[in-house]
């Protein structure tokens, strides 16, 4: 664990510049954009950077933030969140078996489906209302990996960690957690038994909708975390030096903006629970949502700017709600300062399980008032 970790992590983010400038004392760390580093003499090192595919001082800066933020030992940045989850399955031996819930990440699941239609990893998809679903897929001494989400984008049906750690544990399987849509500072997966926490950086870790990102943090650095960092190396999906920058600079704000997109969702979640043109709405932080006393043990700080509607009637009613909505931009991605509205069935296409009459919302931190305004005119142009 990093020397960062005992502070809060308020105060980690706001203060991300550990490698503060002896000479100017800037308040922020440059970019390094060189791509080789010189050896000294002696042709030794003169610190650990050899060249920018193994690591630059623009990494380590975010993956020590990252690695105290989530209590783990060491974080990897990658080029974008699909890259580094391509490392994590690419460390595993050949053919193994892998364990994750139906209904996770649209992109994950095609690209685990691919590899498993290639004979590279075998895989077996279960019922995420069903944690006993989830420990009858597990095979003891087989299974080498369990996947899960912190809330299931975009229906966020919360999956207990500490439930499937010890299902995995038990198994001799590593359990990796994607906790993009609940960043650290209010959900720290290892501290609930998770061995590798993912995030696609993209989303709230960034915030602003400016850069490609991908962040994994280990528990323990052990043989399998040895081999991601081989594989980050050896394929060489890095990051630029710039927008490791650019994500340390969206990230000194995440407490902020999170706490902001939180409370906003919250009172959104609130105002429309009820609504006559809604047949539900979908978020982990209102007291009815079956997942709501789990998320409230896993969330110590919020639970996060995604809600998603299922409007009364079908795909044409959620379609022209989300065409309706003004404020709410329609466009794909979450975890931004601007809210975003999108209709999944359109996105993900006929072979999906996505319900035709969800629209998913990304609460970013405009007033709230004029969100709940967006929303109500655009519901209000439904035929009655
Ligand atoms: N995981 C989740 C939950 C996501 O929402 C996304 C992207 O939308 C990803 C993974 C993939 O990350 P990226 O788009 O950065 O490759």
């Amino acid at each position: 664990m990093s020397q960062l970790s005992n502070k809060s992590a308020d105060t980690m983010l706001a203060q991300a510049m550990h490698r503060l400038d002896e000479t100017t004392g800037a308040v922020i760390p440059p970019i390094q954009m060189a791509t080789t580093f010189a050896r000294n003499p002696d042709y030794g090192l003169r610190q650990e950077y050899i060249y920018s595919r193994n690591g630059t001082p623009n990494f380590d800066d975010v993956e020590q933030l990252v690695a105290s933020l989530e209590r783990g030992e060491e974080s990897l940045l990658f080029s974008s969140g699909l890259a580094a989850v391509a490392a994590i399955v690419q460390s595993l031996p050949p053919a193994a078996h892998v364990v994750a819930p139906k209904g996770m990440y649209y992109a994950a699941l095609v690209w685990l489906n691919r590899l498993a239609k290639r004979g590279e990893i075998s895989l077996t998809l279960f019922d995420p209302s069903d944690t006993q679903a989830m420990g009858q897929a597990i095979r003891a001494g087989e299974t080498k990996l369990v996947w899960i989400e912190t809330a299931l984008n975009p229906t966020w049906q919360v999956m207990d960690i500490k439930a499937s750690a010890d299902l995995a544990h038990a198994a001799g399987a590593i359990l990796a957690v994607d906790a993009t849509v609940t960043p650290p500072i209010t959900c720290q997966p290892i501290t609930h038994g998770a061995d590798i926490v993912f995030h696609s950086a993209t989303k709230y870790l960034n915030g602003h909708s400016d850069l490609l990102g991908g962040v994994i943090t280990c528990a323990h650095k052990d043989d399998f975390w040895q081999e991601i960092c081989q594989v980050r190396t050896l394929s060489g999906g890095v990051m630029g030096p710039f927008e490791a920058w650019l994500l340390l600079r969206g990230m000194r704000t995440l407490a902020v903006r999170f706490e902001r997109a939180s409370s906003s969702a919250e009172r959104i979640a609130h105002h429309f629970a009820d609504h006559p043109k809604l047949e539900k709405v979908l978020y982990p932080g209102l007291k009815s949502h079956p997942g709501h006393t789990i998320a409230a043990q896993q969330c110590s700080n919020g639970f996060g700017g995604m809600i998603s509607l299922l409007v009364k009637g079908g795909f044409n009613e959620a379609l022209s709600v989300t065409k309706a909505l003004h404020l709410f931009l329609p466009a794909t991605s979450l975890g931004g300062v601007e809210s975003l509205a999108e209709h999944r069935k359109t996105i993900e296409g006929e072979l999906t399980d996505v319900p035709a009459n969800l629209v998913r919302l990304s609460v970013g931190i405009e007033a709230v008032e004029d969100l709940i305004g967006d929303i109500e005119q655009a519901l209000n142009q439904l035929p009655e």
